[in-house]
């Protein structure tokens, strides 16, 4: 029998998480199966116990159940530890072991994909729930000269920047007239189609706007992109986190670029 994986989250329907993995499988030559399970919002314990006592080997984990997977975990990674999310399970008998990859996979995207150099920079980060939390650690751990980290409930951003040496908080009206060489929308404002209410004059050009929603041009995107910014979504980002959970999973790493460049051409066709 084939080894068995899948996404959980609520909803679910959407995750383009079954299409990445299969394409890993595929060009790495492992043998596995990925399917998605929509837990209800009460019963993600449940979900991964059923999912475990029927043979189930790894699960990625997505909204609203970062936070509830991480407090399932009998052991961590240090940088889920640090991010106190997780969005990858490992199960092997009795013991459930969690990690983070999404820090990874955005670094993973910033450098790689597109080329953006984060020692020394100036960074805003937009956010402070589950996205923000995962990738804090990784963005520090790049060098970057400053991490703020800006949130509609102020309270959030300060409790997060407070557990991380290195990083400060503040509330969109405080944010300083500095200029950020990169701004990260961790919010899941584009969703609804919102933005943060971010001052204008910190969009102009030389900034890197990245928005972790993919798939669409957020209101964020387009304001960016009017300010003469350079922009990005967060389809790399998705990509390069799974390329991880996989190596986690499966000691094989994968190749992103191929798969990314699949996902972006069946987004412009839909
Ligand atoms: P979450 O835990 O629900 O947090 C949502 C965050 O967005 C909070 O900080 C919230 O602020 C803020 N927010 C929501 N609406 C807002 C608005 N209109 N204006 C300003 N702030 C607003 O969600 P999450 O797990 O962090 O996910 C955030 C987004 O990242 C989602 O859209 C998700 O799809 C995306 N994501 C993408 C990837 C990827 O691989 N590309 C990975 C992870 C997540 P308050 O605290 O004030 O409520």
């Amino acid at each position: 029998m084939r080894d068995r994986y899948a996404v959980v989250g609520h909803p679910v329907a959407h995750s383009k998480s079954p299409q990445i993995h299969a394409e890993f499988a595929r060009a790495t030559g492992q043998e596995l199966e990925y399917g998605r399970i929509e837990a209800p919002l009460d019963g993600f314990e449940r979900t991964v116990e059923e999912f475990r006592s029927q043979g189930g080997k790894g699960l990625n984990v997505t909204v609203p159940f970062k936070e509830a997977a991480f407090r399932y975990c009998r052991s961590l990674s240090p940088r889920a530890r640090a991010a106190r999310v997780v969005n990858t399970l490992v199960l092997t008998g009795a013991e459930v072991f969690g990690d983070t990859t999404d820090g990874v996979g955005l670094v993973a995207d910033l450098t790689r994909n597109l080329g953006f150099e984060l020692f020394r920079k100036n960074l805003l980060l937009m956010g402070a729930g589950g996205a923000a939390q995962g990738v804090v650690q990784a963005l520090l751990d790049a060098g970057v000269a400053r991490l703020l980290i800006a949130n509609r409930t102020v309270s959030r951003a300060e409790e997060l920047a407070g557990r991380f040496t290195g990083a400060s908080a503040c509330g969109y009206d405080a944010l300083p007239a500095q200029a950020f060489d990169l701004i990260v929308n961790a919010t899941s404002a584009g969703l609804a189609d919102e933005a943060p209410p971010l001052p204008e004059q910190l969009l102009g050009n030389g900034v890197l706007a990245y928005d972790m929603v993919y798939g669409r041009e957020t209101p964020f995107l387009a304001a960016a992109r009017r300010a003469g910014a350079r922009t990005s979504d967060g389809l790399g980002m998705l990509v390069e986190q799974a390329a991880e959970a996989f190596f986690v999973w499966r000691g094989v790493r994968p190749e992103t670029r191929p798969t990314l460049a699949k996902l972006r051409a069946a987004l412009r066709g839909s």
